[in-house]
C-alpha cells in the first residue's frame, strides 16, 4: 500500500464524518461586503487554496467568509476553522493556531487545549499522512499570516 495516500478508511469513523461533513458542506461560503482581514493560502503540490476574510470588532473576529478549492482534507480544515475562530479575539486566534499546529506536528498537548480545538482534533489522523500536514495546517497558516500582518498596521 501506497504510505503516501491518504485513506479516509484510516480514520476514526467519528472523525472521517466530521471532516466529510465540512468537506461536503464548508462552512462560511459567503462574501462580506468588507473584511478587516483578507488572508490566502496556496499548495501548489495539490492544488489547495483558501482565501479567508474576517470582519473584527475591537479586535474580535465577527463575521468569517471562506472562499476555496482543493483537497478534502485541506477544504475540511479551512471549514472547521472558520467556524471556531467566530467569537474569538486576534490573539485567542493565534493562540489556536499554535495549538492546531503542535497537533499536528504530533506534539504532546494538554487535554484543555485538545478541547479548545472543538472539531479540529478530528483532523489530528491526518497526521499518519505526512504529505497532508500541509493540506491541513493550510488554512491556519494563512490565519496566522493574516493576523500577523494586521497586528503590525
Ligand atoms: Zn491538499
Amino acid at each position: 500500500m501506497n504510505k503516501q495516500s491518504f485513506e479516509f478508511s484510516e480514520l476514526d469513523d467519528l472523525y472521517q464524518d466530521i471532516i466529510l461533513d465540512h468537506y461536503r458542506r464548508p462552512r462560511n461560503q459567503k462574501v462580506l461586503d468588507s473584511t478587516d482581514i483578507e488572508t490566502e493560502g496556496f499548495n501548489p503540490f495539490c492544488g489547495d487554496r483558501v482565501v479567508l476574510g474576517m470582519k473584527l470588532d475591537h479586535g474580535t473576529i465577527q463575521q468569517v467568509s471562506l472562499e476555496g478549492a482543493g483537497c478534502s482534507i485541506s477544504q475540511a480544515s479551512a471549514s472547521i476553522l472558520s467556524e471556531l475562530i467566530k467569537g474569538k479575539d486576534l490573539s485567542k486566534a493565534r493562540n489556536l493556531y499554535s495549538i492546531f499546529r503542535s497537533m499536528m506536528h504530533g506534539e504532546n498537548i494538554s487535554d484543555q487545549d485538545m478541547e479548545e480545538l472543538g472539531e479540529a482534533e478530528a483532523l489530528a489522523g491526518v497526521r499518519k499522512f505526512p504529505i497532508r500536514i500541509k493540506c491541513a495546517l493550510l488554512s491556519w497558516v494563512a490565519l496566522e499570516d493574516g493576523i500577523k500582518k494586521n497586528l503590525k498596521i
